[in-house]
């Protein structure tokens, strides 16, 4: 079936305009996290974690959810950056905002804390924000892996995997394709640790 001039304007339309509200956050993200480096040995941009994770979350898609990508761009923003839920709310409207929050540690807690929550609410977020909390996982795990940082030991790495597999295993609903993924991940880290 072939659809009329009018619709298949419309329906580009709403593909770019998707695909611009997607660059805006990457932006705006970019800017934010600007000064920002990952903690790894390789010190990376930090914006090349939030374009991975948001490429895992787009990866795990079955059908468009342009605001869960955008969410994924954005979902340090808050922890990392000061910037208020207001602002986001404003910028990217309700739905981004609120799933940030989701994912989002609660800063005055002590660390210790925070990761007890992390493992603790996995089950209890909504069901997209558990999509960006196992692309984040999948993310830090590959870069210990690959990049682990100078001062961390191997028991401290292997503390950081367990943990990260405890909130991965507490998710009631699990994306398939990601965690096929952190299961792969999880796998290499063990079997490349073990050779060396
Ligand atoms: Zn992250």
């Amino acid at each position: 079936m072939t659809l009329p001039e009018t619709a298949m304007i419309s329906a580009g339309n709403a593909e770019l305009k998707s695909i611009q509200s997607i660059l805006n956050a990457a932006n705006f993200a970019a800017g934010k996290h600007a000064p920002q480096k990952r903690k790894g040995a390789a010190a990376e941009p930090y914006i090349n974690h939030l374009i991975e994770v948001a490429h895992l979350v787009s990866s795990g898609l079955t059908e468009p959810d342009t605001n869960l990508i955008i969410a994924a761009l954005l979902h340090d923003v808050i922890e990392d950056c000061d910037v208020t839920k207001d602002e986001l709310t404003k910028r990217f409207g309700s739905d981004v905002a609120n799933l940030v929050m989701e994912v989002t540690d609660d800063k005055s807690l002590p660390k210790r804390e925070r990761k007890r929550l992390q493992v603790v609410n996995a089950s209890k977020i909504s069901a997209r924000a558990q999509v960006i909390k196992l692309a984040d996982k999948i993310s830090n795990v590959r870069s210990i892996s690959s990049s682990p940082p100078a001062d961390w030991s191997l028991e401290r790495q292997r503390e950081y995997l367990e943990w990260a597999g405890q909130v991965v295993n507490n998710l009631s609903v699990p994306n398939p394709v990601l965690k096929a993924e952190f299961d792969n991940t999880y796998t290499r880290f063990n079997s490349e640790r073990q050779d060396s």
